[in-house]
């Protein structure tokens, strides 16, 4: 094991801003993030054999099966990129894959994780979730305003075109809260006596993101190389 490795689980309902955070932190501690959503939907857009056995899983906003998730996650974290750590985000979602990356993590000789749990109302996530968009070409998550002249309709980043995910439609959104519902509660109690923190993620991204930082220690935060801006290990918000 690297000596200082780090492991971060983010867990929250969808639409919470787990992804947006792992985005902005994972260049901040220099490790990957590794989202089971964004790799399954890769697998889709592929068409490879895995892919195809999820597809509709996906598109109802149910949850695949523990073995698969957890047979994906276990090879992913295999991998030399994760040697340092990572930021988990959407997985563990069930006690039982939360059971299997405890054993992986202990036979991968990496240390205990840092929980995250985001906290936010129902309202508000259905509020984000109907005005998110994804990049189509990298991923990266954006919001539109109703108002807006259209310029908000393509990547910040390529200029790609922003597209509206497919489970992100009234009713599947409902499907994905009732399950995150169902299984959040455990899941806390699984972590709750250990290193779990809770987040409140409705607040501007900076704040968040600072709030994260200040609880993961200065020990844990380095510059991001090539970049001016260094990175704040002070909450710099103000409380609401
Ligand atoms: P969100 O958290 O916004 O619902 P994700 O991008 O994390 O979306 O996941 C999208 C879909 O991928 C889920 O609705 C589910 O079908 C599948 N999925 C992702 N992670 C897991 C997991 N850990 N266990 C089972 N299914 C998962």
């Amino acid at each position: 094991m690297c000596a200082d490795a780090k492991v971060i689980i983010f867990l929250g309902p969808p639409g919470s801003g787990k992804g947006t955070q792992a985005a902005r932190l994972s260049p901040a501690l220099g490790v990957p993030t590794v989202s089971t959503g964004d790799m399954l939907r890769r697998e889709c857009a592929s068409g490879s054999n895995l892919g195809r056995s999820v597809q509709s899983i996906l598109a109802s906003g149910q949850l695949v099966s523990d073995d698969l998730i957890n047979q994906v996650v276990g090879s992913r974290l295999r991998e030399s990129d994760c040697k340092a750590g990572y930021i988990l985000d959407g997985y563990p979602r069930t006690v039982s894959q939360a059971q299997y990356l405890d054993e992986l993590l202990g036979r991968l000789r990496m240390p205990s994780p840092v929980v995250f749990d985001f906290e936010i109302s129902t309202e508000e996530i259905v509020a984000r979730l109907s005005s998110r968009r994804q990049c189509m070409q990298c991923g990266a998550i954006s919001s539109i305003d109703e108002k807006s002249n259209g310029t908000d309709l393509f990547c910040e980043r390529d200029g790609a075109e922003l597209i509206q995910r497919p489970d992100d439609n009234p009713a599947t959104i409902r499907e994905r809260l009732r399950l995150y519902e169902r299984n959040a509660g455990k899941l806390l109690r699984y972590y709750g006596k250990r290193n779990c923190h809770r987040i409140r993620a409705a607040r501007p991204p900076e704040a968040v993101l600072n709030d994260l930082l200040a609880r993961l220690g200065s020990q844990w935060s380095k510059p991001v190389p090539g970049r001016q801006r260094k990175l704040s290990i002070q909450p710099t918000y103000q409380h609401i």
